[in-house]
């Protein structure tokens, strides 16, 4: 299964990630604030936290590794029509459903 992103969209969202330091609970710069800044929405915790490996450099690197090591191996399966397509760039459930309907199949 290949799960398509963009770049630079990936990097928005991973950034962008932060979590309760109480509750684990999580949120996102952008996408998911809490309802009330700086205060959980789960918990009523103040405390966040990053996971210091969400940084913009990790990401790339990770991209680059991918495209390296693994990226060059679609070719081989995709000629025998074994390569399933799943759009990573949906919301969480989007692209859960759909990597459950290609797991299904
Ligand atoms: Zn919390």
């Amino acid at each position: 299964m290949e799960i398509c992103v963009d770049a630079d969209a990936l990097v928005e969202r991973i950034t962008g990630r932060f979590s309760c330091a109480r509750c684990a609970a999580g949120y996102h710069d952008r996408f998911k604030q809490p309802r009330r800044e700086g205060v959980c929405d789960v918990c009523g915790g103040q405390e966040f936290c990053r996971r210091p490996d969400d940084n913009e450099q990790t990401v790339r690197t990770r991209l680059a590794e991918y495209r390296r090591k693994t990226e060059p191996i679609l070719p081989y399966y995709n000629e025998r029509s074994l390569v399933r397509r799943v759009d990573g760039m949906g919301s969480v459930d989007e692209v859960a459903a759909e990597i459950d309907a290609v797991l299904d199949s």
